[in-house]
């Protein structure tokens, strides 16, 4: 029987894991902290996304599209909490208008089904909500991914699962790849990498030269006020611009009741930099010396600045928010625990916007899998899979 090691325990590596246990491999999974989903698997808005935005033919819109059901259908299966709510995409003026359109465009493109509709429609769904004019879909769901960690957790009972156990090193000696960590070498045929806000690192302890590197952007959030939930039934999103690598701050009512509103995007000063004064000297360098940083930083700097100003204003916060539904106001929000995602960049300065997986002999080495590599981890699980085979 084939040993396979992967690097990683959040919602990639172990679908993945999972993926190989089904197919017959024995499977080792190291993961450095002391529980399961602990990065960002654990601190994202929880959306089963529909596969809207992404380029057409991408792997993030196929396995989007494909992760949406698969993932539901996981969670039904497992008794994991989810619903597929549905939700509105709002054009708050005249000029987000073409860019509503071309967005229903690209979701036909991507085969989901996605109408458009008028403010007092959209009121239907979303009493609260200010626009003039909406996309609604109807697949978005919501999920708690953390419980899905857990059930895929279960499925790999019997399997050498390790929490506590960082790779520290690599080697490949002969037909046999050893990782060391704390408690001694683990051997394997094969390795994936799976490693998020790490995976770059991982990959050059495994020898090889990733073209990109991992710049860590927080994305912040808020909750609303118990009292004021009632403002936001589902999930109400603003009509992304396309220049910018996210969404926009959003209002997302959470599988267990909670609206959160977020997440901004401000560049971390560590990579697992939750709050603002989690600083790492080392992580800093390392980005400073990328030169894609630069490049990055002039050709975003109006918006970096606006961002960390949002960042450190829960006023400015507010009146994002209330773009989108106007009753939101600064006290009706209460910080919540913030995420941070791993976000491929090339030395040219550009961010990777398409998953990005490399291989080499006897490595899989996943390089890019931010949003929505949550909603479609299974799908992921099943390319790598079959990329280990051949
Ligand atoms: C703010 C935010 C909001 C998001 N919202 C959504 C959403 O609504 N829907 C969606 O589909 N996606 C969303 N995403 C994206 C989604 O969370 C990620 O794409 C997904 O969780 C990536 O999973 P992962 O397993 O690759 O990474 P992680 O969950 O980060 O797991 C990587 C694991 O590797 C471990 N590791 C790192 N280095 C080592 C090492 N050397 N040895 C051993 N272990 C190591 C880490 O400790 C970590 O547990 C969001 C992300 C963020 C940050």
């Amino acid at each position: 029987m084939r040993q396979v090691i992967v690097i990683g325990g959040g919602i990639v590596g172990l679908s993945v894991a999972r993926e190989l246990a089904l197919r017959g491999d024995a499977v080792t999974v190291l993961e450095k902290e002391g529980g399961w989903a602990r990065h960002q698997t654990g601190h994202n808005s929880g959306v089963l996304h529909a596969g809207l935005y992404y380029r057409p033919g991408s792997l993030k819109a196929r396995m989007s599209v494909a992760g949406n059901a698969s993932m539901a259908r996981y969670a039904e299966e497992n008794g994991v909490p989810f619903e597929i709510c549905g939700k509105l995409v709002v054009a708050t003026d005249a000029e987000e208008v073409p860019r509503l359109h071309a967005l229903a465009s690209r979701a036909e493109a991507n085969g989901v089904p996605a109408k458009l509709i008028t403010a007092a429609e959209a009121r239907e769904y979303e009493p609260e909500v200010s626009c003039v004019a909406a996309l609604r879909v109807e697949s978005t769901g919501i999920v708690d991914f953390p419980a899905v960690c857990a059930s895929l957790v279960r499925d790999l009972d019997g399997h050498d699962l390790r929490l506590h156990s960082p790779a520290l090193a690599i080697r490949t000696r002969g037909e046999e790849v050893e990782v060391a960590t704390p408690q001694g070498v683990v051997r394997g045929d094969a390795l994936i990498n799976c490693a998020g806000l790490h995976s770059d690192r991982v990959a050059r302890l495994a020898g090889l030269r990733p073209a990109a590197t991992i710049v860590p952007f927080r994305g912040e959030y808020y909750e609303l006020r118990s009292d004021r939930r009632n403002l936001v039934r589902g999930l109400i999103y603003p009509v992304p611009d396309p220049a910018l690598p996210f969404l926009g701050v959003h209002l997302t009512r959470m599988i267990d009741g909670s609206v959160h509103a977020g997440p901004n995007a401000v560049l971390a000063l560590r990579r697992e930099g939750y709050r603002w004064r989690d600083l790492s000297p080392a992580d800093l360098v390392d980005v400073a010396r990328f030169p894609g940083t630069w490049k990055l930083a002039r050709r975003f700097a109006r918006t970096g600045v606006e961002e960390v100003l949002r960042s450190l204003s829960r006023k400015r916060f507010a009146a994002s928010l209330a773009r989108l539904v106007p009753a939101v106001g600064e006290a009706d929000l209460v910080r919540a625990e913030a995420g941070v995602r791993a976000q491929a960049m090339l030395p040219d300065g550009s961010l990777v916007d398409d998953f990005l997986i490399e291989s080499a002999p006897r490595q899989i080495h996943v390089l890019n899998a931010p949003s929505p590599a949550a909603t479609g981890a299974l799908e992921i699980a099943k390319h790598v899979a079959g990329l280990v085979r051949d």
